[in-house]
C-alpha cells in the first residue's frame, strides 16, 4: 500500500515536469513569431487583437481534403452565437479590436464568373454553395452592421470567400476577382479600404491587392515586409486560445513583447471561445485588461492596421 502511494506519487510529479516542459515550449514558440523589433516609426511596442469573422466560410480545408459541412455549420452556430458575447465585452471594457471580414457574410449569393471560381482539386463541391442550414451559419449582415457602429472596431477585409491565395489552382485575375468582391460589398462597412487579411495567413499575388489600393497585410511570418512601393506585411502575430494557453503566459508573451519592443499581435476564431468554461471572464477580459493597463503606464500603444499603415507610409515617405 505503501509503495503503491509513493509511485502514484512519482507518477504524478513526472506528469507536472512534462506539463510544465510542453506548456514552457508551447510559450517559447508563441514567443519566437514576434521576435523582430518593431519600425523605428513606433516609440515602443505595439499591441493589436484580431477576429477573423468567418461563420461557415472559414477554413474548410482539414487532413488534405474539404471539411465536412457537418463540422463546418457546427464552427459556425458556435462563432454566431458566441460574437454578441463577445462583442459586448469589448464594447463594456472600450477595448479596440480588429475584424476581419469575408464579403459572403453580407452577400452569400453572389458568385463569380465560372472561370474566376475557386476550385481546388481537394476540394470537391461547388466552393460557393450556401449550406443546407439557418441562414445565420453562412450571413451575418445584421452583425457587420452593428460592429461598424462602433467607433473603437477596425473593421477590414478578409476577402470574399475565404478561398486559399497560394493554391496552385488560383490565378492571380481569380486573385483579383475575390479582393474586388469583397472590397465593393464592404465599402459601407469597412472602417479602411486599406487592409486586407490573407485567409489562413496566406500571402500571395500581393501586387492585385496593392493596385485595388490595399496597402497592408498580416504576413507569414515573424519579419516585417516594407516595401517602398508594395503591399507592407507585419509579422503573424500568433493565435491565442485559452485552450492553448494560460492567461499568467498570455501576460507573459505581453511583457516579452514590451521589454523588446515588439508588435504584440494575438489573433482567432469566435468558435475557439468556450463561454460555457467561462472564456470570456477567465481569460479575454483580464488579458484586454491587462493590455489596457499597459498602454495607461505607457509601455505599449494599442493600434489599428490602418494607423500601421499610416505610420509606416510616412516613415518611408510615400
Ligand atoms: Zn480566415
Amino acid at each position: 500500500m505503501k509503495l503503491e502511494a509513493h509511485l502514484i506519487d512519482k507518477i504524478r510529479f513526472i506528469r507536472r515536469i512534462y506539463f510544465a516542459a510542453t506548456n514552457q515550449s508551447r510559450v517559447n514558440a508563441k514567443l519566437a513569431k514576434v521576435k523582430e523589433r518593431v519600425p523605428d516609426c513606433f516609440p515602443m511596442a505595439i499591441a493589436n487583437f484580431s477576429i477573423d469573422y468567418e461563420l461557415f466560410w472559414g477554413n474548410a480545408y482539414e487532413h488534405g481534403s474539404a471539411m465536412s459541412d457537418e463540422k463546418r455549420i457546427e464552427h459556425a452556430l458556435i462563432a454566431r452565437s458566441n460574437s454578441f458575447s463577445f462583442y459586448a465585452l469589448l464594447e463594456e471594457i472600450k477595448m479596440h479590436c480588429s475584424w476581419s471580414v469575408l464579403g459572403k457574410l453580407i452577400d452569400p449569393d453572389i458568385v463569380p464568373p465560372s472561370e474566376l471560381q475557386f476550385a481546388p482539386l481537394w476540394a470537391d463541391s461547388n466552393w460557393y454553395r450556401k449550406p443546407a442550414s439557418d441562414r445565420t451559419t453562412y450571413e451575418s449582415f445584421e452583425f457587420i452592421k452593428l460592429l461598424s457602429s462602433s467607433p473603437r472596431l477596425e473593421i477590414l477585409s478578409h476577402g470574399f470567400a475565404h478561398i486559399d491565395f497560394a493554391d496552385i489552382s488560383v490565378t492571380k485575375e481569380l486573385a483579383r476577382e475575390d479582393l474586388k468582391i469583397a472590397k465593393d460589398l464592404l465599402q459601407d462597412f469597412a472602417s479602411t479600404e486599406k487592409v486586407f487579411f490573407y485567409p489562413c495567413n496566406k500571402p500571395k499575388y500581393e501586387d492585385a491587392a496593392y493596385d485595388l489600393g490595399y496597402r497592408i497585410t498580416r504576413g507569414a511570418d515573424a519579419r516585417w515586409h516594407m516595401p517602398k512601393n508594395g503591399l507592407i506585411k507585419t509579422p503573424v502575430g500568433f493565435w491565442i486560445s485559452p485552450a492553448m494557453l494560460s492567461l499568467n503566459d498570455a501576460k507573459k508573451i505581453v511583457d516579452s513583447g514590451i521589454k523588446n519592443k515588439e508588435f504584440i499581435h494575438p489573433w482567432m476564431h469566435l468558435f475557439e471561445l468556450n463561454l460555457k468554461a467561462d472564456d470570456l471572464n477567465r481569460f479575454y477580459r483580464p488579458l484586454f485588461l491587462y493590455l489596457q493597463a499597459q498602454e495607461k503606464a505607457g509601455n505599449l500603444e494599442i493600434i489599428t492596421f490602418e494607423n500601421i499603415e499610416k505610420r509606416i507610409s510616412a516613415m518611408n515617405g510615400n
